[in-house]
């Protein structure tokens, strides 16, 4: 692709009066692809007496890979390295309006009795269960899928082209997991979690009809009492 923009900016600088610019991937010397900002206009050489296009390379590999890292950065959690809610937010809308999308689920994870953590064990020790279980999510699943913090104890995950019976199944080693305490030194706290889950096309064809759902689903989960998985069905909307 970067070749053809190089020739593409060639053609342009020989129609064109004044400079041409573009940032193309060099692969240079280093052995790697290098961003350059390429500065090319056409220039007349008298001892030659001809016209030749003549350009500055300037290498900006640097201040791209900084952007990308800010960019990278700008997509994340602070306290868990997940993603966060507005990335989350915008890769699934883009990947449901996608019209190869066959199947998906989106999942919603709320702590149970997250504030009693933070009571008893301090805000800091909650900050390090926060971390811990945002480990065990991202353990279940593949790193194809998208978890992320939505925000305080609460946790999403986008799974792309699943069945429902993969789905259970998933949940429930997520809840089986939940028998293995948190631990940290003297400290042994068991921590579960309510999950509730909605299924593409079945249950909600677009991002918000969808979390909607995985929300009331979470919510009846909450409301059995807590430590189990629910997935979306219609009799919720009566509840
Ligand atoms: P439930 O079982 O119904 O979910 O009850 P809960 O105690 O978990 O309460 P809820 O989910 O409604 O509230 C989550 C609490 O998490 C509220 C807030 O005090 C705490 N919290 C939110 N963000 C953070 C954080 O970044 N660090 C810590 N330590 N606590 C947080
Ligand atoms: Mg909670």
């Amino acid at each position: 692709n970067d070749r053809k923009d190089f020739f593409h900016l060639l053609e342009r600088c020989q129609k064109e009066n004044g400079w041409v610019e573009n940032a193309i991937r060099f692969y240079t010397a280093t052995g790697r692809y290098e961003w350059i900002e390429v500065y090319l206009h056409k220039e007349y050489i008298p001892s030659v007496g001809e016209t030749v296009i003549a350009g500055t390379l300037v290498n900006m590999t640097e201040w791209k890979n900084e952007i990308n890292l800010w960019k990278e950065k700008a997509n994340r959690d602070v306290l868990t390295g997940l993603y966060n809610r507005e990335y989350f937010e915008q890769y699934v809308s883009k990947a449901m309006e996608n019209k190869l999308l066959i199947s998906a689920a989106i999942i919603f994870l709320d702590i149970d009795d997250f504030k009693h953590v933070n009571d008893t064990l301090g805000h800091m020790v909650g900050d390090d269960v926060i971390c811990w279980f945002a480990k065990r999510v991202l353990g279940t699943f593949r790193h194809t899928d998208v978890v992320a913090r939505y925000g305080g104890d609460e946790f999403v995950v986008f799974v792309n082209g699943i069945g429902r019976q993969e789905l259970i199944h998933r949940l429930q080693q997520l809840c089986d997991d939940f028998r293995y305490p948190y631990r940290n030194g003297e400290v042994e706290y068991s921590v579960s979690a309510s999950i509730g889950a909605a299924m593409f096309p079945g249950d909600g064809g677009t991002y918000l009809e969808l979390l909607d759902r995985a929300d009331s689903a979470l919510y009846e989960a909450k409301h059995l009492g807590k430590n189990r998985f629910v997935i979306y069905h219609p009799e919720l909307d009566y509840l």
